[in-house]
């Protein structure tokens, strides 16, 4: 009896503009270059200048904008609600051309992750986008999958980069393709952003656990002293494997690895020593493994036709692309994209046909095992033990969007 599978479609990633606020550090004040030897008589360069002004205990934008010789009120006017709340220690800075009887652009920085700018438009101000101040919550949440992964992440808050994120965390174990079950859960620690106004979004995962079917996986994001951040398992492992589940972050296997099938096209059994990825055309297709490309051209029935070279005698090919991203000779890293999906040489409706071979021999991709990269070094497996220790109750006890008891870090409200 077959398991029901989940398909996360293509408008997952069509939807991947919508992630939330974006906490950015405003635009540097372009400075023009002064003219220098001018022959002819150029036009007078305009000049800038900025006053600033920190805010004190009890100050109000009205009088403090008006101390500064700025319009108060057609910069209140554009400002709706913006200025209301400004705080010690919160600098205003006004940016004005000279010559000119208003400042072109106020800047409200409350610190360096949350800039209000209001903007003259020749008429009047408008605000900028406005990154809020949040406050950083940790909390457990579970997330059952029931129709998709995109109904379920979404209703607890997810955008659709967040969703990616999540099925990154586990695509060395899960192909989410084909191989997430219907009632698949997952449980997360993970940070809750709420801004001052109330609005919540949410930030980093933390933890996770993902329950799918008979199968647990288990992965503790980790921060090395190097600085770069990583997966790992209960044990301290890397999660990280040398290669992906997948050549395609969202497709489904139309056609599995067999040793004889009927050929549509040539009538007759053959055998299938690759698997077929179906997934439109275009859809970008990625190395598995960092590699070596050995050949990247017309291939007869394979069309256009990719094939790296990896460690260890593994080869991996990719055929029917669309268009070829490398040429032969290229080293690859794994995650790259190499080409696209197409329908090119003996096929019939666009799909990756995926092979991989070991020592020569042609192997089933979607059961062959991968190499685990290596470990934390001793004095870092300390910290990861203890920081594990800490949040792994908090996972196991995770209930649809329960809130941990308030362990708010790097608050930038506190003021
Ligand atoms: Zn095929």
């Amino acid at each position: 009896m077959s398991t029901p599978r989940i398909v996360v479609t293509l408008a997952v990633l069509a939807l991947g503009g919508l992630a939330g606020v974006v906490f950015a550090a405003p635009a540097p004040l372009e400075q023009p270059a002064a003219a220098t030897r001018a022959a002819a008589p150029a036009p007078p360069t305009p000049r800038y200048r900025t006053t600033s002004h920190e805010v004190a205990a009890g100050d109000n934008a009205g009088p403090l904008l008006r101390s500064m010789d700025a319009p108060a009120a057609e910069l209140l006017a554009g400002a709706g609600s913006a200025l209301n709340n400004i705080f010690p220690g919160d600098q205003v800075h006004l940016d004005w051309r000279d010559g000119d009887e208003r400042p072109f652009r106020l800047r409200l920085v409350h610190d360096a992750a949350t800039t209000t700018e209001l903007v003259w438009t020749g008429v009047k101000y408008t605000a900028r986008k406005i990154p809020v101040p949040y406050r950083v919550q940790e909390q457990a949440a579970a997330i059952t999958v029931t129709s998709s992964l995109w109904s379920a992440a979404t209703a607890v808050g997810f955008s659709a980069g967040q969703i990616i994120e999540l099925a990154k965390i586990f695509e060395y174990d899960v192909d989410f393709n084909t191989e997430l079950v219907q009632g698949a859960r997952f449980r997360l620690v993970l940070d809750r952003l709420t801004a001052d106004d109330g609005a919540e979004r949410v930030g980093d995962i933390r933890a996770a656990i993902l329950d799918n079917g008979k199968k647990q996986y288990v992965a503790i994001r980790h921060r090395t002293p190097d600085g770069t951040v990583g997966w790992y398992g209960k044990d301290g492992t890397s999660r990280r494997k040398s290669f992906l589940r997948s050549p395609i972050e969202f497709s489904r296997v139309s056609s599995g690895f067999s040793t004889g099938r009927y050929h549509p096209i040539l009538h007759r059994m053959r055998a299938h020593r690759g698997v077929d990825l179906a997934a439109p055309t275009g859809t970008p297709i990625r190395a598995v493994a960092n590699g070596v490309v050995t050949k990247a051209g017309w291939a007869g029935g394979h069309g256009n036709h990719v094939e790296l070279r990896h460690d260890n005698g593994t080869v991996t090919g990719y055929s029917h692309l669309s268009s070829i991203a490398v040429k032969r000779g290229a080293h690859v890293s794994q995650g790259q994209t190499i080409g696209k999906v197409g329908s090119t040489g003996q096929s019939t409706g666009p799909h990756l046909h995926y092979e991989y071979l070991v020592n020569g021999v042609h192997k089933d991709p979607m059961k062959a095992i991968v190499p685990v990269l290596k470990p934390l070094d001793e004095s870092d497996r300390v910290d990861f033990l203890a920081a594990r220790d800490r949040v792994l109750p908090l996972l196991e006890a995770a209930t649809e969007l329960a809130v941990t008891e308030g362990v708010a870090e790097n608050s930038t409200a506190e003021r």
